[in-house]
């Protein structure tokens, strides 16, 4: 291949961008953002930089003297993907045309319907996100989180740092059912409550109330939780839809083989924007820092090889910081999986869970069990088939 061209500038941009110089690709690299920042990191936007203890040259992804040789295009959307002329169309009307793509979109925050105008209302996903919640978070103020996701509990534990009045709804009967479980979602949000925050599980939200500003939060109970300020928390949304009509295959994400190629040769997708198809066969769409950083050198070898070159994907993994506590979790947990506790307890907060699937350990969480956790996380990667 004699030119690539990267689309999305984030962390699973830069890090295809590595792999590819790092796998020995010499030809034309083109990296296009939509967003004019270079690439940044997200983690701290609902940790230290949006609780004011670290400022924005904190977030950088590159260290100082990086030079991959490429040509970066910020501020620039592609808008369409032509797989036969295999060009891509930017929102500058210009035509980028290479032999290889690198898919790398990520996702969006998922936003309240008709709340556009609604002041006070936020979601988080960008560090301008950041910079106006921040800017609402005053102490004293009541917050109302929808969504007791990963996200929002962060936004919970940093608004309660900040001094502000907070509470959380979750329509789930438990906050995190998905990764999780209910019986140790529930220890995880035991966490809310032990910090000050009130927790409202089992209830959704009917609307959102208000006139310039928002005012409240109604819940399908009939109940009313009057807000200063609301986060909307309820999960991200690929951005493929620019995608539509290419020909690639589409589902929850991009969809693509096991080392990352799309249903069209020549063209991969890392990061939170693509479903890798995991051991199980099931496409998967995993939206966490280091499966955006890792997966990128798997998909980049798949497209200069042409094919996927068996290397084994590890298991998804994340990690979270929430009131001082530090929760991480790798593997793939599901209703037909048994958990043990191997150290603390889910009464004294840490702990250390073992998800087994017919006696096989298939997933792993810690809650401030980070050396021991560490080692199962191993173990669970040198598993021959664990999902
Ligand atoms: C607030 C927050 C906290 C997080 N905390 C954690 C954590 O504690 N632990 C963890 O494991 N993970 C965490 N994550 C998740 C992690 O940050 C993501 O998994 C990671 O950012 C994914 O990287 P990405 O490059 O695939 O996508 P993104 O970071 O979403 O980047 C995609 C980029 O592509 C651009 N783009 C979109 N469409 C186009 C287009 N058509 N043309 C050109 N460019 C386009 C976007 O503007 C964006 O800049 C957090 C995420 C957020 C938002």
């Amino acid at each position: 291949m004699k030119s690539i061209a990267v689309i999305g500038a984030s962390l699973s941009g830069l890090s295809a961008a590595r792999a590819l110089r790092a796998q020995g690709f010499e030809g034309e690299l083109n990296i296009v953002g939509a967003e004019r920042n270079r690439p940044y990191d997200r983690p701290p936007l609902s940790k230290e930089y949006l609780a004011g203890d670290v400022d924005e040259t904190s977030l950088t992804l590159e260290p100082e003297g990086e030079d991959l040789q490429a040509n970066w295009m910020l501020g620039l959307s592609a808008t369409n993907l032509d797989a036969g002329t295999r060009s891509v169309t930017l929102s500058d009307g210009s035509q980028l045309t290479a032999d290889g793509f690198v898919l790398a979109t990520g996702s969006r925050a998922r936003a309240w319907p008709d709340t556009e105008h609604l002041a006070g209302v936020h979601v988080l996903r960008t560090i301008d996100d950041a910079d106006r919640l921040r800017a609402d978070l005053k102490p004293g103020a009541r917050l109302v989180v929808i969504g007791a996701g990963f996200i929002g509990a962060e936004v919970a534990s940093t608004a309660r740092k900040l001094g502000l009045d907070v509470t959380v709804v979750e329509a789930a009967p438990s906050p995190l059912i998905g990764p999780l479980g209910p019986q140790l979602g529930t220890a995880v949000a035991r966490l809310h409550g032990g910090n000050g925050t009130t927790l409202h599980c089992g209830v959704g939200v009917a609307g959102l109330t208000g006139g310039d500003r928002v005012t409240g939060v109604d819940l399908a109970d009939g109940r009313h939780l009057p807000a200063d300020v609301v986060v909307v928390g309820i999960g991200g949304i690929p951005n493929t839809e620019w995608l539509a009509g290419s020909g690639i295959e589409l589902g929850n994400g991009v969809l693509c083989d096991r080392g990352g190629t799309t249903s069209i040769p020549g063209v991969v997708a890392v990061g939170d924007c693509a479903a890798w198809m995991d051991t199980a066969g099931v496409h998967r769409r995993v939206e966490h820092w280091t499966g955006a950083s890792e997966r990128p050198a798997i998909a980049v070898s798949s497209l200069l090889s042409g094919e996927y070159q068996g290397q084994q994907v590890k298991p998804p993994y994340f990690w979270s910081d929430q009131y001082g506590s530090r929760i991480q979790f790798a593997g793939i947990a599901g209703p037909d999986t048994e958990f043990t506790i191997e150290e603390g307890s889910l009464e004294a907060g840490s702990f250390l869970a073992v998800y087994r699937r017919d006696g096989q350990p298939v997933a792993v969480l810690g809650v401030d069990q980070v050396r021991l956790f560490t080692r199962w996380r191993r173990q669970l990667c040198a598993l021959p088939a664990p999902l």
